[in-house]
């Protein structure tokens, strides 16, 4: 029987490719990897955390076309490619030999045979100066190197950096998350300086993400910082939160607040949340789709006075935002690490006056917006 009678279904189009394309193995591809042949990895960035072959280029497989092109000036190079099990690269192949890439072959049985041929795999894309500056977290067992890439690999957005948004942001750069997104429309002023950590006397009168952007990459150039000189708004808030994997709220009023809550429970994005004022502070993690927990209008249902942060009014103690940033800094890198519990459904309030720190359960108000039952 011919195999123009077979049904055209993915298993037939996919068992053609296996007849056209010739594979090799993973031993042979490795041999071949130490002569000159290119081995692209390209499976996506998760799976590479995971385990990649030593020395081989990581492109995922919807980028591969445009990114070979800016890679590989020699069309007759020999590329491997090697994805999970040998399916995708099985396509792969067939894409790059259509451009006109005459030698190219799947590695057969992928990642998952190369693993059980016992050839060389390395966890990390962290360079030499990385690991030397995050040795001591990439020592303690539940982070690990696959742990700090996890930190590289993950975009935080960081809402106001004023007293908040100052320590956590430090933190979060030191302790090497790779993109760090910060959106303020203030400008520096002196009387900020007593809490906003981040800016000084040398960037009175600048942007305040510009100045932040400054001091984060002077602690730490191998991050990314992209600052926004706008406030967050109906305009520009749903995209910079769905780009991002946890949202950091430092923000001083509550309409902002009130916007991050519902666009990080429509999104599923974590939201931590802090809020400070005269001598003490609060902060907890709203990650309604996750925990079960109810969101910031649980807490405050409506706008209440009193609740939060606005220092220029009511006046704070410099060091409570510190510990309150320094907090929310701490709960996401929790979140990001999938380390031990977060605040969620729980409220950590300090009272600097007294030294006490309280814990109290959050409910998740069943008439809420984000109540299952609505
Ligand atoms: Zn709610």
């Amino acid at each position: 029987m011919s195999d123009m009678a077979e049904p055209r279904t993915w298993r037939s189009w996919l068992r053609g490719l296996q007849r056209e394309i010739p594979q090799i193995s993973p031993k042979l591809a490795a041999k071949r990897q130490r002569q000159d042949a290119i081995l692209i990895d390209v499976r996506e960035p998760h799976e590479w955390r995971k385990g990649s072959p030593v020395g081989a280029l990581r492109i995922s497989r919807g980028q591969l076309e445009s990114r070979l092109d800016k890679l590989i000036t020699d069309p007759d190079v020999e590329i491997l490619l090697l994805c999970e099990n040998g399916v995708r690269s099985l396509f792969a192949a067939d894409s790059l030999k259509k451009i006109g890439y005459e030698r190219v072959y799947p590695v057969w049985g992928g990642y998952r045979f190369w693993k059980e041929c016992g050839l060389a795999s390395e966890t990390g894309c962290l360079s030499p100066v990385e690991t030397e500056r995050y040795s001591d977290q990439i020592r303690l067992p539940p982070i690990g190197q696959a742990g700090q890439l996890r930190l590289k690999n993950a975009r935080v957005l960081c809402v106001g950096m004023g007293g908040l948004g100052s320590p956590a942001a430090i933190y979060l750069a030191a302790a090497g998350v790779g993109h760090l997104i910060l959106i303020d429309a203030d400008r520096v002023d002196r009387s900020n300086l007593q809490r906003q950590i981040i800016h000084a006397e040398t960037t009175l009168g600048l942007e305040k993400v510009d100045s932040a952007r400054q001091f984060l990459l002077r602690l730490n150039p191998d991050i990314q910082v992209t600052s926004i000189h706008d406030p967050l708004d109906d305009t520009n808030a749903e995209a910079l939160i769905d780009d991002c994997d946890v949202v950091l709220d430092g923000c001083d009023n509550y309409e902002t607040r009130y916007l991050v809550s519902d666009c990080c429970r429509k999104l599923a994005r974590p939201h931590v949340y802090g809020a400070v004022q005269e001598m003490w502070g609060q902060v907890s993690v709203f990650w309604p789709s996750q925990q079960q927990g109810g969101c910031y209008r649980c807490l405050y249902p409506e706008s209440l006075q009193g609740d939060a942060a606005n220092c220029n009014t009511l006046g704070v103690l410099g060091v409570v935002p510190g510990v309150i940033g320094t907090l929310q800094a701490t709960e996401t890198l929790k979140i990001l690490l999938g380390l031990g519990q977060p605040l969620t459904n729980r409220l950590l309030q300090y009272d600097a006056m007294t030294g006490a720190f309280r814990v109290s359960r959050i409910q998740a108000d069943p008439e809420c917006v984000c109540s299952s039952r609505k």
